[in-house]
């Protein structure tokens, strides 16, 4: 029920309620010092992204760079924001961040009013900002120095689950046999390397892109075998993230380099790079660059005879880990 009555409470009472002065204390007392300060924000006109990203339902992210966020909504469009830069990036193209950028303040990225309902007209029915034509390209992420790098390699089925089946060969034991191969040669060359499953293993899909969240991994690949009802379709093929995102960026980038190379390991076709067009779970899962490796089609026989051998296993093995290695050698 209503009161009914006229009284019309003040906007802004010139007291704080004792509940705000006892939150304010409790703040201070945690030692919570180093987030923004209020009254520099209202003075600067901005606020914290997290705060406007709450307002707008999306969800904020991190990136490979400390001062860089990417917003999503709940249907996957994505925002790239960054800390003293004059553009941000909406589904890949580039705005006008208007009259102040967004900057750091006690490692909270803060987002000036103007480029706040510029964030805000993407999303409702106003006319959207005019996209910039291409000025300066953001930073490509730049993978951390490889003796900081963490590798989850993510070996495809496993357990009840053997994946494709051709005869007496099963998917399952192609890619951790390969997915074994990798992780022995990215480990002398001093990579730290976790993996999904090293036994015949049954593992949830949910659960790989866990692990992978869990292990701070910079980097995901999954090794699978394809299959086809067309009987002659061959060759490597290696799947990114269908989204615009500095890691979908990144994995098309090794996705494309890995697929070369592994093709010429035995004159196999290079299928290429491909933008994954059925949303695995494992590439829009997971949260950094990711490929997922097809090695070649068990349901031909010229790859499977490859998919098969110790020798173009261990070769292939070598292909994908050099290519892995170059990632973080050459950014
Ligand atoms: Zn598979």
């Amino acid at each position: 029920m209503t009161t009914g009555g006229k009284r019309v409470l003040p906007m802004k009472p010139k007291t704080k309620t004792p509940v705000l002065l006892f939150a304010l204390a409790a703040i201070m007392a945690s030692g919570c010092s180093t987030g923004p300060d209020r009254a520099e924000l209202d003075r600067r006109g901005a606020i914290p992204l997290t705060e406007l990203a709450s307002e707008l339902g999306l969800a904020v992210e991190s990136t490979r760079f400390p001062e860089d966020r990417t917003l999503r909504t709940e249907d996957g469009r994505s925002f790239y924001l960054m800390a003293d830069r004059r553009h941000y990036r909406y589904e890949g193209d580039a705005y006008e961040v208007g009259d102040q950028a967004a900057f750091l303040v006690g490692g909270e990225l803060l987002i000036p009013q103007g480029l706040a309902s510029r964030i805000r007209s993407h999303l409702d029915d106003s006319p959207p900002p005019q996209a910039l034509r291409e000025p300066d390209r953001p930073r490509l992420p730049t993978p951390a120095a490889a003796k900081n790098s963490i590798i989850m390699l993510d070996p495809g089925h496993g357990g009840k689950d053997p994946g494709a089946v051709v005869g007496k060969s099963q998917e399952k034991t192609v890619a951790l046999s390969v997915s074994q191969a990798v992780a022995a040669n990215l480990r002398k060359r001093g990579f730290t390397v976790h993996e999904t499953r090293s036994t015949d293993q049954f593992i949830e899909l949910d659960e790989r892109v866990a692990a992978a969240a869990r292990r701070g991994a910079g980097l995901f690949v999954s090794i699978h075998a394809n299959a086809a009802s067309n009987r002659k379709a061959r060759g490597v093929e290696v799947f990114y993230p269908n989204e615009n995102s500095p890691r979908a960026a990144t994995a098309e980038r090794l996705a494309s380099r890995m697929s070369t190379r592994i093709a010429a390991v035995q004159g196999q076709p290079n299928r290429g790079a491909k933008r994954d067009p059925r949303g695995l779970r494992v590439l829009r899962g997971t949260r950094m660059p990711a490929v997922l490796v097809e090695l070649g089609f068990m349901t031909n026989p010229e790859d499977l005879k490859l998919l098969n051998d110790a020798g173009w296993r261990t070769r292939a093995a070598a292909a994908i880990a050099d290519e892995i290695a170059a990632e973080f050698r050459n950014p």
